[in-house]
């Protein structure tokens, strides 16, 4: 894939979430959502879960993650479980 930022080619991986305890969700919010702060409760019925694979040891693993290594960037093509 090519970098949204420099244009150059991004090499492709995935993201491992290791160390979690709990049950957790990985979850995407509108930026007016995301930036609300404190006990301002969050408006919950446009959020898109991000689709994970559990692995044996537990982590979860999210697909699709492209490295720029001229911008030090990441970017996520996630698929959202509906
Ligand atoms: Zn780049």
């Amino acid at each position: 894939m090519i970098c949204p930022i420099c244009g150059k080619e991004m090499t492709k991986g995935g993201i491992i979430l290791s160390g979690i305890k709990l049950d957790g969700e990985f979850t995407w919010y509108s930026q007016n959502e995301f930036d609300k702060k404190g006990l301002k409760a969050w408006d919950r019925s446009n959020r898109k879960n991000i689709d994970a694979k559990r692995s044996l040891m537990g982590e979860e693993k999210f697909n699709n993650a492209y490295f720029c290594e001229s911008c030090n960037k990441i970017v996520g093509i996630f698929t959202i479980n509906i």
